[in-house]
Formats: C-alpha cells, structure tokens, sequence
C-alpha cells in the first residue's frame, strides 16, 4: 500500500511522518503522473487559493479530480476545502468530490488558531485538534457521516472513501485519525 502525500505546499512533510510512523510507504506527489503509483492520497493544509493556482497551472486538476473521485482521499483544512462540493469565503472552484458546503477562514481573527480537546467517533480520550485559519463546515450531505463535531461546527467527516478534517491531526502527538485513513485505505468503504 503506498500513500500519496500532495507535496506542493502546506505541511505534507508532517503527514509523511505521521504514516510512516503508522507503517505506511509515503510517496510525495509533486507532479499529476505520481498519482498512477499511489493507492491513496493526502491533500494537507495550507492555503487552498495557492493550490487551485499550481495545480491549474500544471494540468494537474483534472487528473487530481479523477483521481479522488475513486480512491481513498483525506483532506485536512485546506485540503478539506478542495475536495468540499460548495466553498464560500470567497467562492472558489474545487474539487467537488464531498458533499458538504465549507466557509474558508470561518471563525474570525481573534481566534483563528486554537487548540482543543474534542469527543470523537475514534473511541477513547477526546482528540486534540489544532486549527490554524480553520473553515468551517455549513452544510454536510445526506451521505456524510460526522465523525466529531466541535461545538456545533462537524470538524472530521467520512463520505465514503473520503475523509476531511478541518483541523490539523499530523500536528497532534494522537495517531488515531491516520489510523483512521490507513483503515479505510486497507477496507475501502466500511460504512454498513
Ligand atoms: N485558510 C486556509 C484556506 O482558506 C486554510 C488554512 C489551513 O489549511 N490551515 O485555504
């Protein structure tokens, strides 16, 4: 099984880490035929804007796209906002592939990044999550499954083989939600 970890921005070398710790084979994807050796792909956070920019630049989103819309994909943050069917804050293309509708940039400067501690569907202790100029999630589909909600807000959601967090699990020492992806990657779609 090998991972893709989009490697064009963000903090892709943190989720590399991560999945190697967990026993994956971590590829980091810089140019769209990559994406013919991974089973699985990681979009990271950083800004979302910046990757739409490159990855148009390259002829590299339609064989993204393609790509996500039949293998295991995790988005975190900005990469959960690529993948979001409807993005708002402003408006921007995507990859459309998960339905929910994302607003960028969603909760104010003031506290823009936080760290909290947050029951999940995981099992065990509260997660720790990180958000750094986190979106926030205004609508999840009937096909979406919130697997933790901060407050009201859905902050990691399944949909299928897709996972999205809004927040930044390869920053937090808790491995579980990798281990979530590496799951779903090795079962497919585990949804009853
Ligand atoms: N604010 C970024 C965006 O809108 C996302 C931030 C992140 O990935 N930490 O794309």
């Amino acid at each position: 099984m090998n991972i893709g970890v989009l490697a064009i921005q963000g903090d892709y070398l943190a989720h590399k880490a991560r999945l190697e710790q967990l026993g994956a084979n971590v590829t980091l994807v810089r140019k769209p035929e990559q994406l013919d050796a991974v089973d699985a792909i990681v979009i990271p956070g950083g800004e979302s804007s910046t990757f739409l920019n490159f990855l148009a630049e390259r002829g590299f989103l339609n064989k993204l796209r393609e790509f996500v819309s039949t293998k295991p994909t995790f988005g975190t943050c900005a990469g959960a906002i690529l993948l979001a069917k409807d993005v708002e804050n402003p408006p921007q293309p995507s990859l459309g592939v998960l339905d929910i509708r994302i607003r960028r940039n969603a909760y104010g400067r003031q506290i823009d990044s936080s760290i909290r501690e947050v029951e999940s569907k995981l099992g065990g202790e509260p997660l720790e999550m990180v958000f750094i100029r986190a979106p926030k999630i205004v609508r999840t589909g009937d096909q979406v499954e919130v697997l933790a909600k901060a407050g009201d807000d859905p902050v990691l959601v399944r949909q299928g083989r897709i996972m999205a967090a809004t927040f930044h699990p390869e920053l937090s020492p808790d491995t579980r939600v990798h281990q979530e992806f590496l799951k779903l990657v090795s079962n497919g779609d585990r949804r009853p």
